[in-house]
């Protein structure tokens, strides 16, 4: 059925930065068929935006959907400090806790108007961890919201010179058995809702030899490749220490520095390091909140995107960032590039592609991220009648600076996920009520 969004000021994030103000946009089976501005063509079904702000779905590039289970922990602490007290927790983790972490997160990021989600998810405390990604593509499929799902791995122990505490880690053969059965969760064609990549936690937690049979596994399968990297200062002397090089050169050694791979956080890249990921392809989740969380640093994203680096944005793991809001990042991406390259470092829409356009090249995907001819109707609408709103000669500009919004509405493969702000096909309250239940388990006796 051929429907119209219109009366909206449409941002399309096309190549051209192309933005109407009396736009709309036609959309048909779940893709877009037309968007322009002036008069609309015919339609079987309209829907009046009221002159809100229609802007593509937003694309999140990291996350652990798991960790909103363990909110405000390790308070004061650096990355390691605040894994070592978070990974026996997470060795509680089960099915109905999972169900309960994916539903809740999904549904905070969906109210941020973010249409595509990645979870990067590394614990599998117990036997046949497949059973956790059905509990998030479950929960994906219940609210409506696109879930590239992570089947990601720890093998190397606290007693192999690892991290991570010996219980938590997998066989490595039984982390690649199990990767392999979770492709046949993998969707391939164009506008794919469900998707695997293949996810090796981080330098300090997996193996050399898991993350090249990894990569040796994810390429015969047509799959992406996710890591950690360069996060914090320690990482770096730790893979001095464990593998004698520095983070990217043991990417490198273990043939990941190409372009189906994309890496979180990459705070502690040299100049040079910037130039060999924009040469390879290599593609990066920005997570700035939780970097300035966990007191991380800061990316160096003006030096990336000048060398053609591909640039998305992560909200990452909520114990390291409360808050799962991907309209929220875009804003602290900006913030977080002035107060490292001045005033005029990174502008609200270059903040907005990055948070659209940009996450869609990291994840690989063409067919979202834009407003555009052919491309899936994701579509983030936002009101501008709020007080925060007032005065703003230029809503797009106000949309990042004056972040966080709920989304107004959200469409998602042409499909109403949200509706004046509110999920249109789950109760946000019984999903916080069900969270809560959940939660409790993980709280210290
Ligand atoms: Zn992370």
């Amino acid at each position: 059925m051929k429907t119209l969004l219109s009366n909206a000021y449409v941002v399309t994030m096309d190549d051209e930065g192309t933005e109407y103000a009396d736009g709309w946009i036609l959309a048909d089976d779940g893709l877009i068929e037309e968007v322009g501005s002036g008069a609309p063509p015919p339609a079987e079904h309209f829907e009046n935006l009221g002159g809100a702000l229609a802007t593509p779905g937003l694309v999140n590039t990291h996350h652990h959907l798991f960790q909103n289970l363990t909110r405000t922990r390790a308070q004061q602490a650096d990355l390691f400090t605040w894994l070592r007290e978070l990974y026996p927790l997470w060795a509680r983790l089960d099915y109905p806790a999972e169900q309960a972490a994916a539903r809740a997160g999904l549904a905070e990021l969906a109210l941020s108007g973010c249409s595509t989600v990645f979870d990067h998810h590394y614990v599998f405390p117990q036997p046949d961890g497949v059973e956790l990604l059905s509990a998030e593509i479950a929960a994906a499929e219940e609210l409506g919201v696109r879930l590239i799902a992570a089947r990601g791995s720890m093998d190397l122990g606290q007693s192999k010179g690892g991290l991570p505490p010996d219980d938590l880690v997998e066989e490595t053969d039984e982390i690649l058995r199990t990767t392999e059965w979770a492709a046949h969760f993998h969707q391939k064609e164009r506008g794919a809702r469900i998707q695997i990549a293949v996810a090796p936690c981080s330098p300090f937690s997996v193996t050399k030899e898991l993350m090249m049979e990894s990569a040796t596994l994810a390429r015969r399968l047509g799959l992406r490749l996710h890591t950690h990297l360069a996060e914090t200062v320690e990482e770096e002397e730790y893979c001095q220490g464990l593998f004698g090089c520095r983070p990217l050169e043991y990417l490198e050694q273990v043939g990941w520095l190409e372009d189906d791979v994309w890496c979180a956080h990459c705070v502690h890249l040299s100049k040079a390091d910037v130039l060999r990921f924009g040469t390879a392809g290599t593609g990066v989740a920005h997570c700035p909140t939780s970097n300035m969380r966990l007191g991380a640093g800061i990316a160096p994203v003006q030096e990336m995107l000048a060398n053609d680096v591909r640039v998305g944005l992560g909200v990452d793991g909520s114990a390291s960032n409360e808050r799962g809001d991907l309209l929220l990042e875009a804003k602290q991406a900006l913030l977080v590039a002035r107060a490292r390259g001045g005033a005029d470092a990174l502008t609200a829409r270059e903040a907005l592609r990055l948070a659209t356009r940009g996450g869609a090249a990291v994840l690989g995907r063409d067919d979202i991220g834009s407003l555009e001819a052919g491309k899936c109707a994701d579509v983030a609408v936002w009101s501008i009648a709020g007080l925060e709103f007032g005065g703003a000669d230029d809503v797009v500009a106000a949309l990042v600076l004056s972040a966080p919004h709920r989304a107004y509405r959200l469409y998602v493969g042409g499909q109403e996920v949200v509706h004046d702000g509110s999920l249109t096909r789950a109760d946000e309250h019984e999903i916080a009520y069900e969270h809560a239940l959940q939660a409790r388990r993980f709280l210290d006796d």
